[in-house]
Formats: structure tokens, C-alpha cells, sequence
């Protein structure tokens, strides 16, 4: 059967890693979370004390990217990648408050993008997978054969980003959410490097209004138009 790139892109806590992760698992693809490659960049950079105030210590940070190695290896038990930083899997610790407050800023470093982004080429390049992201179809992949565009209000996106924070066991208020989800929104689309848009040949979910399961149906119908093109 053709094989082909799906490139999922949209602003935070949308559920499009749930969707894609449920569509790669469905279709046999590999799914690669990008946004994990920049929360462990910046995992990284709060283990080696990177930032300062609200600063980050550019120039430390570019000489540590070749001591950054990053892999998602595919875990069996939860049938989804797990994160690794130096081979040490943080999966857990990327996903907390901290990193989440740090990471826009990370992902506005140029030198930072274009190593990633080298990277998820790389990952790419034998087609079959489905890549999540904010640049994806734009920058990473902008010869995709499927390319969604995920978007849904700031207020419910907050709301699911709490409900995942306490399902973990992380304390969070629904405001400290909110504020970190609008932030981000504002720093990935203004930035000058890759900002976060909408490709022009991109398909727009807007899913405030949906469940999981509507969702995973329609990326399934985008999935089986795309290939019978
Ligand atoms: O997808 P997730 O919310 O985990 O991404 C975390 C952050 O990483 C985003 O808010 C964005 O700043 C950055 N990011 C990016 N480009 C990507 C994926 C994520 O700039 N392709």
C-alpha cells in the first residue's frame, strides 16, 4: 500500500498527539512527537541550570546541542515512544509545569530548530509515519501527502491540560493553565524562526466540539482519501 507523510500541526493541548498516536497504532505508522524533542531540549537546559532569570544562556546551549541526544523508542507495554535524553528515559519529567513554561522560548532558537528539525527529516525520510508538531507541513514536511491543521478554544484546551496534569498527580490552577496555553499560542506564532501557521494546502479541525472518538473517525476518512489519491 502507498506510503505517505501525515503531518498534524495546531497550537497546544489539542489532542492531536492522541489522535495521531491512535492513527499511527491503527495503520501500522511510526508517530513522531516533536514537541517531546523540544521539552527535552529543555529539560536539558534545566539540568544544566541554561536559565537565568528569564533568560537562557544562548551561547551555552550552542555548544551543548552535540551533547544532546534525544530518541523516541517505542514502547511496548503502552504501545506508544517513549522520550529519551542521554538515553535516560523523561518521559515523565518533559510533561510537568516547568518545562512547559520554559519550551517556547527554547523553540524560538534557530540553532535549536534547525537541529531538530534535521533530526525529524531524518526520522522521516522512508515515509510512513505521522509527525506532530507546529512546523510540520510547513517547514519540516511541506511536501506532505496529508497535512491537518488542529485547532480548538484556549479555555477547553486549558481544561484538558488540567484534567491530564491531575490525572498525573501534578498540582495546577485551571489559571496558571490557561495563562501558559495562551502564552505559548502567542510566543509559537509570533517568533520569527518557523513561526506556527496554517499550510495553505492544510485541512482545519477545529475540535472543541468533539470527542476523541470523532476525531480519530474523521482523521481516519483524511487518512483513507489521502492514500487513494
Ligand atoms: O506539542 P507540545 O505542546 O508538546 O510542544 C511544546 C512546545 O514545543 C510548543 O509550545 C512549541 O513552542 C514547541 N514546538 C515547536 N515546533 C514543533 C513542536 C513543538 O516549536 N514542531
Amino acid at each position: 500500500m502507498k506510503k505517505i507523510v501525515i503531518a498534524i500541526d495546531g497550537v497546544s493541548s489539542t489532542g492531536k498527539s492522541t489522535m495521531a498516536k491512535d492513527l499511527a497504532k491503527e495503520i501500522g505508522y511510526t508517530y513522531i512527537d516533536t514537541g517531546a524533542m523540544y521539552r527535552a531540549v529543555t529539560l536539558y537546559c534545566i539540568q544544566h541550570n541554561l536559565f537565568k532569570g528569564d533568560q537562557i544562556d544562548e551561547e551555552k546551549l550552542q555548544a551543548a546541542m552535540g551533547d544532546i541526544h534525544i530518541s523516541l523508542r517505542f514502547n511496548p507495554e503502552t504501545g506508544r515512544p517513549d522520550t529519551y535524553l542521554n538515553g535516560v528515559k523523561v518521559e515523565k519529567e518533559i510533561r510537568g509545569m516547568e518545562v512547559a513554561s520554559w519550551v517556547s522560548p527554547v523553540a524560538t532558537l534557530g540553532f535549536v530548530r534547525r537541529a531538530l528539525v534535521a533530526m525529524q527529516q531524518e526520522m522521516g525520510k522512508e515515509k510512513g509515519i505521522i509527525m506532530d508538531g507546529r512546523d510540520i507541513g510547513t517547514v519540516v514536511f511541506p511536501d506532505a501527502e496529508l497535512k491537518i491543521y488542529v485547532t480548538a478554544s484556549p479555555e477547553v484546551r486549558a481544561q484538558r491540560r488540567l484534567d491530564e496534569l491531575k490525572a498525573k498527580g501534578e498540582a495546577a490552577s485551571y489559571e496558571e493553565v490557561l495563562e501558559n496555553v495562551k502564552t505559548r499560542d502567542h510566543i509559537d506564532s509570533t517568533r520569527k524562526e518557523s513561526p506556527l501557521r496554517q499550510a495553505d494546502d492544510a485541512l482545519v479541525l477545529d475540535n472543541s466540539n468533539m470527542t476523541i472518538a470523532e476525531q480519530k473517525a474523521w482523521l481516519l476518512v483524511q487518512y483513507n482519501r489521502a492514500i487513494s489519491n
